[in-house]
């Protein structure tokens, strides 16, 4: 029987009526343990724990704070490897980015633990004689944080370490299909000596916890990341009942290459934000929008690249891409691949994969010959396929860019200072990367989208207080 894991409910580890396997998309016969799925009435429990907690947490010295997250935050890079390992384990990326994003989830421990001391005020003169004004920002209260499954330790702790720093307490639910990363992180602050019910872990459902959480009057704010559809629907549940929302949803991201782009510069950018993690980012770059003159040589290049792309257990030391999260999500791929050959692209890739072991491999798919009205262009995909939409140029480049719901990212490859200048401020995204992907950023400066995409304040860097605390104005007559 697999090692079984609990949930952390108010300093205690708590068993649960019901565990369920947590396996290896690399390789199904792989079972990484067994994770405890909470009840509404455990995650009950944890939101009592987190309001009994909030008066002492939030009257802590912001040295306690940083002591604890620079605590944990040191432990999570010196085992990178090992959280690594566990990620690719259980969610599928390949070994370099599993360790990756694990030394990014420290480094943002230590980011928000030195914010734990940097939070200041503001003296203000007033208006009347004799009076004093003092701007000041104090935790929101008990916040639940929701989390997707594609960056099971990096999102979980972009969310949690700025939530602890401005003095919250945490009720946090991962996704059901990840759960050791965030079992590792509570044990990771349980030993770094959070005091019992400031941080709390219910993994399981979100039909069970996250709809518990989501109606709870003890909560007073929600961030989560996830789906358009159960973003929509948190974030109206929030408004009914009053509760501060912040929402990071999906992307359908474009890259626009230009004729005098350096075509390498292009290939790569385009390999990377399309494939790399599978194509499970939010941030991937899913509609490659190429002009006329370069578009036949980087088509081709794309191709000699997405051939020799070594698919293959996420665990092996020479593999590029690991397999799709799961069944569901692979046959969610394996539909939009066939509708792009209905709705009339040339599919290159895009084929099931067997290896030695039996996991959801498939090779990445470029859909060549594509525009902007097609769904496989307009609808979030969520795996290794990116459409090649084929402009005139600049301009109508920047229309099809900006022509979908979605707001999140987008890129352009140019040498050109004038139009890379034009993109980074007519482009309609939260993120703009210029001879970049549009993936990858960095860990001490805001994340975040637009239009359908996200909504409420950013996350990240010191934008994150937005969100995590309220502004308090007090006036004082001396
Ligand atoms: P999802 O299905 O929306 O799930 C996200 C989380 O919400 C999971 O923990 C899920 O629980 C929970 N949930 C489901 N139903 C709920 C409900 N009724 N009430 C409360 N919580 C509920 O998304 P996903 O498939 O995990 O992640 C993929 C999506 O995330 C993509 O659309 C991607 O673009 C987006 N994403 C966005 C960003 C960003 O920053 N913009 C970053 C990463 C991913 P379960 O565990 O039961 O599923």
């Amino acid at each position: 029987m697999a090692e079984r894991h609990d949930n952390l409910i108010d300093g205690e580890w708590v068993k649960g009526s019901e565990y369920a396997p947590n396996l290896n998309p690399s390789d199904v016969s792989d079972v990484v343990g067994d994770y405890a799925r909470a009840t509404a009435a455990e995650a009950q429990a944890a939101i009592a724990a987190a309001r009994e907690a909030f008066h002492g947490w939030s009257r802590s010295t912001p040295q306690q704070r940083f002591e604890i997250l620079d605590a944990a935050g040191t432990r999570i890079l010196a085992e990178k490897e090992r959280l690594g390992t566990l990620l690719s384990r259980e969610e599928g990326k390949t070994l370099p980015e599993g360790i990756g994003e694990a030394a990014r989830a420290g480094q943002i421990f230590k980011f928000f633990a030195g914010e734990a001391l940097r939070l200041g005020g503001e003296v203000i003169p007033s208006v009347r004689p004799g009076v004093g004004v003092e701007i000041t920002r104090e935790g929101v209260g008990v916040v639940g944080l929701i989390t997707p499954w594609n960056f099971p330790i990096a999102i979980p702790a972009w969310k949690i370490a700025p939530a602890l720093a401005y003095g919250n307490t945490v009720v946090f639910k991962p996704a059901d299909l990840v759960p050791g990363c965030a079992h590792a992180i509570a044990e990771i602050l349980d030993d770094a000596g959070i005091p019992a019910g400031v941080f709390n872990l219910v993994m399981g459902r979100g039909s069970v916890v996250g709809e518990a959480i989501v109606g709870s009057p003890d909560i007073n704010a929600i961030s989560f990341t996830g789906s358009v559809p159960t973003g929509r629907r948190i974030a109206l549940a929030c408004a009914e009942s009053g509760k501060k929302v912040q929402m990071e949803m999906g992307g359908k991201n474009p890259l626009v290459i230009l004729d005098d782009a350096d075509l390498d510069t292009a290939v790569s950018c385009a390999l990377n934000g399309a494939f790399f993690s599978t194509g499970q980012r939010c941030t991937a770059s899913s509609r490659l929008i190429v002009t006329e003159k370069i578009h036949d040589r980087f088509v081709e290049a794309m191709t000699d690249k997405v051939k020799t792309l070594k698919v293959d257990n996420a665990l092996k030391p020479h593999t590029e891409m690991g397999p799709v999260v799961d069944q569901s999500q692979l046959d969610q791929d394996l539909r939009y691949i066939a509708l792009a050959r209905e709705e009339g692209c040339e599919v290159i890739g895009g084929e099931r994969l067997n290896r030695d072991t039996e996991g959801f491999y498939l090779s990445p798919a470029l859909l060549v010959g594509a525009n902007n009205a097609m769904r496989t262009s307009r609808e979030e995909i969520f795996g290794p396929v990116a459409s090649v939409i084929r402009v005139a140029g600049y301009d109508e480049a920047l229309g099809v860019a900006n022509d979908t719901e979605f707001g999140l990212s987008s890129g352009i490859c140019t040498t050109s200072l004038k139009h890379a200048s034009d993109f980074k401020r007519n482009s309609e995204a939260g993120m703009v990367m210029v001879n970049l992907p549009t993936a990858g950023v960095d860990y001490h400066v805001p994340f975040g989208g637009r239009k359908g995409s996200s909504h409420g304040p950013r996350e990240q860097g010191a934008y994150a207080r937005e969100f995590y605390t309220t502004v308090k104005t007090a006036y004082t007559l001396a």
